[in-house]
């Protein structure tokens, strides 16, 4: 994505049914043929294709994805659905956000047919063969059409963006807290799911497995709360956006390791989960809940 590597991760399920778990965006679904095919999985050969959710660092490869491998079933929860069907609205407003940045961040993401796509409700499966299973798991908080997935056989939990962001370089994790779908309430309460099914390990989209389940889910609430408080603080001092972002970022700045070292790292991070989405993300829930 952009240029880096190691920056969004897509999963291979290899079984009697193969898997894609998250296609990345249009502009590295050719670099994911070429892994898929050099992992002996051909045009007629991936079962399914899942994203956690429809962001394009996501799912925006699906429309490719799913040109270059024709017996693939689409799956995405029921309030995305129909934005992979007809992505024009979803790119529309991607456009307003990232202006000409969106061609080199992200490309296009190309319509998938509608009878392609099967719709996930709040708890779903996708059939992985020989019995084994990857259930999905409604979990917004950080988008309402997000959705974590568990493997069967492995206890793998694929937690999309919603427990954050992890370098493994540093073992640094930000939250990512975007607009327009963040609240606080519902993404702790994914995050309580999540451990309530008990993984054997996390999966993050951005980027890669981590084993310490319950200390990185723990940290994942922490990191949140962290965040909204602090937003809430600039807020309470009246600073307009500009000035909170920069608060934040400062006052946030000691907990990673990565942008205390600079380079590609801390680039990767401010482009996955930016303090100024982040932090816009957050007063954005704040101003439709006077109460929280
Ligand atoms: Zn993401």
């Amino acid at each position: 994505m952009a240029g880096y590597s190691g920056i969004t991760a897509g999963y291979l399920i290899l079984g009697d049914r193969p898997c894609l778990v998250e296609t990345g965006t249009s502009t590295s679904a050719p670099v994911v043929r070429d892994a898929l095919t050099s992992l002996g999985v051909g045009p007629g050969d991936l079962a399914t294709v899942v994203v956690t959710h429809i962001h394009l660092d996501h799912a925006g490869g699906v429309g490719d994805i799913a040109g270059f491998y024709p017996s693939a079933e689409i799956v995405v929860h029921e309030k995305g659905a129909r934005h992979l069907a007809d992505p024009s609205r979803l790119m529309a407003s991607a456009k307003l956000v990232w202006g000409d940045k969106l061609d080199v961040l992200f490309g296009t993401l190309a319509p998938t047919d509608a009878a392609r796509i099967r719709a996930l409700g709040d708890v779903g499966a996708v059939d992985l063969g020989n019995g084994r299973t990857l259930s999905s798991h409604y979990s917004p908080g950080h988008a309402k059409h997000h959705v974590g997935l568990l493997d069967s056989l492995t206890g793998d939990l694929y937690v999309g963006d919603a427990a954050g962001v992890y370098l493994p370089e540093t073992g640094d994790l930000r939250p990512a807290s975007p607009p327009p779908d963040f609240d606080l309430g519902v993404a702790l309460e994914s995050i309580a799911l999540f451990e309530a099914l008990a993984p054997q390990r996390l999966l993050f989209s951005h980027y890669g497995p981590v084993d310490g389940v319950r200390t990185t889910l723990e940290r994942s609430a922490e990191e949140l709360k962290i965040w909204v408080d602090l937003t809430k603080q600039a807020r309470a001092d009246g600073l307009d956006l500009d000035h909170a972002v920069a608060m934040v970022r400062e006052r946030t700045r000691e907990r990673y390791a990565a942008l205390q070292a600079g380079g590609a790292a801390a680039d990767r991070f401010e482009l996955l989960s930016g303090a100024p989405s982040n932090v816009a993300g957050i007063m954005h829930w704040l101003d439709r809940s006077p109460t929280a």
